[in-house]
């Protein structure tokens, strides 16, 4: 997977070290977790936070450097936890969200990384802020928020070339001066590279299909 990125960056005039791969743990037990950090990965992505903080918690406190980042549509009610237990959380798509997560920052004195998520394809079942109300959202976080936002997260429709998506996302960024753009998963991962993602996804390309068991050796080098 490193090497398949370094290959992408490569391809599209990119410094590979501009890339973080984050690994998407979501349904994988500890011991994927554990077999992926022995490995050298430090970022994981989980989109429940209770399936995060069961994973997590423990793993946190041995490996100091595990950066967790919080990648699902996020519950009001779930705020509080995420913002004890997540280094970035990727997925600020609505006011009143915001409003929980700067109360849930108050109280645990935590501040993680935030990313508005953009709901780039208008999916009426997705999260993510639609994309005609982005700007004005994106500019009231950043008034909120100062420099804990950090970027923009899109997950494009599955149907369908993302390029689109990942160029508005990428476009959308640089109005408003964001340097962290979360873009592209298994399936699509070279071609958010292509269009400056930072930060990509990926979950089956590394653990395999998530019911199945787990290989032998994760292809995180390959
Ligand atoms: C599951 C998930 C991923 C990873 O998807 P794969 O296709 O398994 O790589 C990435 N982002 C989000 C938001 C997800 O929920």
């Amino acid at each position: 997977m490193q090497a398949r990125i370094r290959a992408a960056c490569l391809a599209a005039g990119r410094r590979a070290e501009d890339v973080t791969l984050v690994a998407v743990s979501k349904t994988q037990g500890v011991d994927a977790v554990r077999a992926a950090l022995a490995a050298g990965q430090l970022h994981f992505g989980e989109n429940r936070v209770q399936e995060a903080a069961d994973k997590f918690s423990t793993l946190k406190e041995t490996h100091p450097q595990l950066r967790l980042h919080l990648i699902g549509g996020l519950q009001t009610n779930k705020a509080r936890l995420a913002v004890r237990l997540g280094d970035v959380i990727e997925s600020l798509d609505r006011p009143k969200l915001a409003d929980a997560l700067a109360d849930a920052m108050a109280r645990e004195g935590r501040t993680p990384r935030l990313l508005v998520e953009v709901n780039v394809g208008d999916e009426p079942q997705k999260s993510g802020v639609p994309r005609a109300d982005a700007d004005r959202f994106i500019a009231s976080c950043q008034e909120r928020f100062g420099a804990a936002l950090v970027g923009l997260m899109c997950v494009p429709p599955a149907a369908g070339d993302p390029a689109p998506h990942f160029a508005w996302l990428a476009a959308c960024a640089a109005r408003h001066r964001l340097a962290v753009l979360s873009m592209g998963m298994s399936a699509d991962y070279e071609t958010a590279i292509a269009h400056g993602a930072t930060h990509v996804r990926v979950g089956t390309a590394i653990f395999g299909a998530r019911a199945g068991a787990l290989p032998q050796t994760l292809p995180l080098e390959r």
